[in-house]
C-alpha cells in the first residue's frame, strides 16, 4: 500500500484523478453523434472550402466554446482568420480550335479536351502523328513549332505506366514540340471508360485553385517548377475527327489541319477562411505558458456532381471527438498547462487552415506551442482498429506517440497500428514542420466510404469516437508533469 502510493506519488504528482474521473464521465457517445449528425447534415453542403456550410459550422463550434467558457484565442474572436488566394481558368476565354482550310471547329474545355495548370498561354501549329511516341519514331522527327498527337493506353495509371508515360512526354519535348496531343487507340474497348476518366479529370481541372499568399520573402513552390510541357488530353470524338475516316496515318505523318489553344486565367481572388480556436487556459503560473494543440479539421470537400459529400467521418467524428473533449475539459476544470482546441479549414485543399495557423499562431505572446495531437477520421471500421503516426517505424516517433500506446488499451485499443503513409496528409505535418513541436496524429483508416457521397452520420460508430475523445483527455492529463520528455 505504502510503496505503491510512493510510487504514484513519484510518477504523477500533477494528475488530479478526481477531475480525471469527471472528465472521462462527460464524454457522451449520444452527444458526440448528435454533433455528427448536425456537422454532416446535408444543410451544410458538405462543408467545402469556402462555402456558406464551412461558414456555418465554424460557428456551431463558436458557440459551444462561448458557452463552455473558453478564452476566444483567434485573432478575431474564436476566429482565426486568414487570407487564400483564388485562381482557376477563364472557361469562357480558354478553348482549342481545330483550323482546316477556312473551317474552324470550337473544342470546349472539360467537355472535349482537358488540360492542367492556369497559366496564360496561346498556341497555335499543325500536327504531327507519332504514334506510340517510342524512341526510335521520335529520334528522327523535328517538331520545332508543331503539335505531336500520341495515342495513350487506357490502362492503369499504375507507378509503372506514369513512369513510362514520362518518359514519352520528355521524348516528345526534346524534338522541340509545341506540346501533347492525345487520343486512344483507335477501336479500343475501353474508350468509355477512358471518357469517363476525362470527364472526371475535366472536373478538377476547371475547380478553382487555392493557395496561401506567399510569407515575405518565400519561395513561390509553383513559379520555381516552371511551365508545364502543354498536354491537351482529348475526348474520344475528337480523336476520331482529328484522325478521320480513314486508315491510321504513318508515323512522323502531318495530319490535314493546324490546332490552336488558348489558356487565359481567371483574375486571383482573394479569399478569408476562418479556423475556429478556443483556449483552455492552465492552472500553473508558468506551465500555463505551454500550451498543447489539438486539432481536426472541420471542412470536407463539398458536392460534386449533384450529390453532397457530408463527410461524417472526414472529419465530421474528429470535429465532435474535439467538442467531447471541450466538455470533458469544463468538468475537469483547468490543467496545470493550457489546452487550445483548434478546428482547422482548407485541410482538403492542402492542408491549409493549419499552415496559416503555424506560420502565424494566434497566441498570447508568453505563450507557445508545445505538442500537437490532431485527429482525422476515427469514426469507422473495427471498434479496436485506431492507427498512430510518428510510429516506431518513423524518425519522428516520439513521447506523444509513446503516451498514445501506453494509454490506448484503457479504452478499448489495445494495440495501435501505424499510420504513417499518412504522414503527410493531415495537419499535424504542418506543426512538425512549421513549429518543430513532436506531433501525434489518431486516425482509424480509410473506408469505402472515403471522399464519397455515403460517408454519412448513420455509419458512424459513436462509441468508438467517444473512446478517442476520453484518450484525448487522459493524454492531456498525461502532460502535466513539470517538465515534458517527448
Ligand atoms: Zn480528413
Amino acid at each position: 500500500m505504502l510503496l505503491s502510493t510512493l510510487a504514484a506519488a513519484s510518477l504523477a504528482i500533477p494528475s488530479d484523478p478526481a477531475a480525471l474521473e469527471r472528465a472521462l464521465a462527460s464524454v457522451n457517445p449520444l452527444g458526440i453523434c448528435a454533433d455528427v449528425r448536425f456537422l454532416a447534415s446535408d444543410e451544410l453542403e458538405g462543408r467545402d472550402t469556402p462555402s456558406q456550410g464551412l461558414r456555418l459550422a465554424a460557428r456551431y463550434l463558436r458557440a459551444r466554446l462561448e458557452r463552455l467558457g473558453f478564452q476566444p484565442a483567434g485573432d478575431a474572436g474564436y476566429f482565426d482568420l486568414y487570407e487564400l488566394l483564388e485562381s482557376g481558368l477563364d472557361a469562357e476565354a480558354s478553348g482549342v480550335a481545330l483550323l482546316a482550310g477556312e473551317g474552324e471547329t470550337a473544342l470546349v474545355l472539360g467537355r472535349d479536351y482537358v488540360t492542367y495548370g492556369t497559366s496564360a498561354r496561346e498556341l497555335e501549329g499543325a500536327v504531327v502523328y507519332v504514334g506510340l511516341g517510342s524512341a526510335e519514331d521520335l529520334r528522327a522527327l523535328d517538331l520545332r513549332g508543331r503539335w505531336a498527337l500520341t495515342l495513350d493506353e487506357v490502362n492503369a495509371r499504375d507507378r509503372e505506366a506514369w513512369r513510362a508515360w514520362n518518359e514519352r512526354v520528355e521524348r516528345v519535348r526534346a524534338t522541340g514540340a509545341l506540346g501533347i496531343l492525345t487520343a486512344p487507340v483507335p477501336g479500343s474497348a475501353s474508350a468509355a471508360e477512358r471518357d469517363e476518366r476525362l470527364a472526371r479529370a475535366a472536373r478538377g481541372a476547371l475547380e478553382p485553385r487555392l493557395r496561401l499568399p506567399e510569407p515575405p520573402g518565400g519561395d513561390d513552390e509553383r513559379r520555381e517548377r516552371g511551365p508545364d510541357f502543354p498536354t491537351l488530353t482529348l475526348a474520344s470524338t475528337v480523336a476520331h475527327t482529328l484522325l478521320g475516316p480513314g486508315p491510321t496515318p504513318a508515323v512522323g505523318q502531318e495530319l490535314a489541319l493546324r490546332v490552336r489553344e488558348r489558356r487565359r486565367p481567371r483574375a486571383e481572388e482573394r479569399l478569408v477562411l476562418e479556423n475556429v480556436a478556443g483556449l483552455w487556459p492552465g492552472s500553473d503560473p508558468e506551465l500555463a505558458r505551454e500550451v498543447l494543440v489539438l486539432t481536426a479539421h472541420y471542412d470536407h470537400v463539398g458536392k460534386s456532381g449533384g450529390e453532397i459529400y457530408n463527410g461524417a467521418d472526414d472529419n465530421g467524428s474528429g470535429t465532435a471527438a474535439l467538442l467531447a473533449v471541450a466538455e470533458a475539459l469544463r468538468a475537469h476544470g483547468p490543467l496545470r498547462r493550457s489546452v487550445l482546441l483548434l478546428w482547422v479549414s482548407g485541410e482538403e485543399k492542402g492542408l491549409l487552415g493549419s499552415r496559416a495557423w503555424t506560420r502565424a499562431p494566434t497566441l498570447p505572446e508568453t505563450h507557445r506551442a508545445v505538442v500537437n495531437l490532431n485527429v482525422d477520421m476515427v469514426g469507422r471500421n473495427a471498434p479496436e482498429r485506431l492507427l498512430v503516426t510518428p510510429s516506431a517505424k518513423l524518425g519522428d516517433y516520439n513521447g506523444l506517440t509513446r503516451l498514445a500506446e501506453r494509454l490506448a488499451p484503457l479504452e478499448g485499443f489495445p494495440e495501435l497500428g501505424a499510420a504513417d503513409e499518412y504522414w503527410r496528409r493531415s495537419d499535424h505535418v504542418n506543426f512538425a514542420e512549421e513549429l518543430g513541436i513532436p506531433v501525434a496524429f489518431l486516425f482509424a483508416g480509410e473506408h469505402e466510404d472515403y471522399h464519397r457521397p455515403g460517408d454519412d452520420a448513420d455509419k458512424i460508430d459513436c462509441d468508438k469516437v467517444k473512446r478517442v475523445a476520453r484518450l484525448l483527455v487522459r493524454m492531456l492529463d498525461g502532460l502535466q508533469a513539470d517538465e515534458l520528455d517527448l
